[in-house]
């Protein structure tokens, strides 16, 4: 059997592949343990501290700025930063989006975009442009020549990265006026992107950027218009960017958690570097999975595999358990399948080190060849 590896500066003998939410950075967390009682000379945790106070204020802007660099985010764009979850933005999209045209397009890869659809539904048409296909027992996008879309659509929504089934796009679609808007919950941040091509990028933050309880809101200035009646308050875009996102009390400290997290990731050189670093952890599950095809098997076209969540099942299904066991016994946690699709999924956001993937792929090396 193997062993966990004595680790360089690690406190927790574990890798959590659970899917959100996920692993932070070691250093955030001792960070954030750090100033827990003591936010920079104040006496008091930056959570006790007034949202509109100068503390808090230094914290929410300096988030902004580091966003706004990383991702390389234009200036006619505005970032929100808002209580809530992905899920919250279902409805939020419509709501704020369909205007007069009350017909919108979405892409349905998987459960994410469907519950998307589901939501849209209430208020106004919707039109699935497309959905994931497979051929050969392997799933895969359609390309966009294949798409029934709509040119007077209020907008085109779609999920870059499918969390539960581990498909994702390699591609950004190409929608001329019709607005591009990216449910980026599960991969934002995760490699670099052209935020031009987009309308609205949004993502609760609980997998690549922080804690669950926010959501970050990327909005091209022209889509903020005047939701359509009856939309409460707060789910108003026009009301949060007028307003900073401080209208209410915004969740403060997932605020500050998402600041921690975006500054460590300068330190690791940015999204560019942690992008090469994305692509080597999956090739190596992937490689590894593909290399075992009697023992492992994923579901999922090469080209549309997810960089986030490998997805596999082992082709003996009573083995499932066991494997999951002994894994957990090596510190690899969180590896079960999500409920509908079963299986194995290894959740390998920025967060989780080379080592852990590292780790893994030696655990499921060693235990095909003991069980196969
Ligand atoms: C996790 C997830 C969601 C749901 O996020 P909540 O914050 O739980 O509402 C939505 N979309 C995608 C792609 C996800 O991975």
């Amino acid at each position: 059997m193997l062993v966990l590896r004595e680790k360089v500066n690690s406190m927790r003998n574990i890798f959590n592949f659970g899917a959100g939410p996920a692993m932070l950075p070691e250093e955030v967390l001792l960070q954030a343990q750090a100033e827990m009682l003591d936010w920079h000379g104040t006496g008091m945790s930056i959570s006790e501290l007034g949202h509109r106070g100068p503390e808090f204020k230094i914290v929410a802007e300096q988030t902004e700025a580091d966003l706004r660099e990383l991702m390389e985010i234009p200036k006619n764009y505005h970032v929100l930063f808002l209580a809530g979850g992905g899920t919250t933005q279902f409805a939020m999209v419509p709501l704020n989006l369909l205007g007069k045209k009350k017909s919108a397009d979405y892409i349905e890869t998987g459960i994410w975009s469907q519950k998307a659809v589901e939501e849209a539904k209430r208020y106004g048409n919707v039109n699935v442009a497309a959905r994931t296909e497979h051929q050969d027992h392997l799933a895969y996008i359609p390309q966009q020549k294949d798409w029934t879309i709509d040119e007077n659509a209020a907008y085109l929504h779609y999920t870059p990265n499918e969390t539960i089934a581990g498909i994702e796009f390699q591609w950004v679609p190409k929608t001329g006026n019709v607005p591009l808007v990216a449910d980026m919950t599960s991969m934002i941040a995760s490699r670099p992107l052209d935020i031009n091509d987009f309308g609205i990028i949004y993502a609760g933050v609980q997998k690549n950027l922080g804690m669950a309880g926010m959501t970050i809101v990327i909005i091209r200035e022209d889509l903020i218009q005047d939701p359509l009646p009856n939309t409460p308050s707060l789910y108003s875009y026009k009301l949060q960017a007028e307003n900073h996102s401080f209208y209410n009390t915004p969740p403060t400290y997932a605020w500050y958690m998402t600041g921690l997290v975006l500054a460590w990731m300068k330190r690791q050189g940015g999204i560019k570097a942690i992008y090469e670093i994305n692509l080597r952890k999956a090739k190596k599950l992937y490689t590894l999975i593909d290399e075992h095809s009697d023992f492992y098997i994923n579901h999922i076209q090469p080209d549309c595999r997810s960089l986030m969540n490998v997805m596999f099942h082992l082709q003996d299904e009573t083995l499932t358990n066991d494997f999951l066991k002994q894994a957990e016994a090596l510190g690899l946690t969180n590896l079960r399948g999500h409920r509908v699709s079963g299986g194995v999924r290894a959740s390998i956001y920025n967060a989780m080190p080379e080592e852990g993937v590292n780790l893994l792929a030696d655990f499921m090396r060693d235990f095909a060849k003991r069980n196969g």
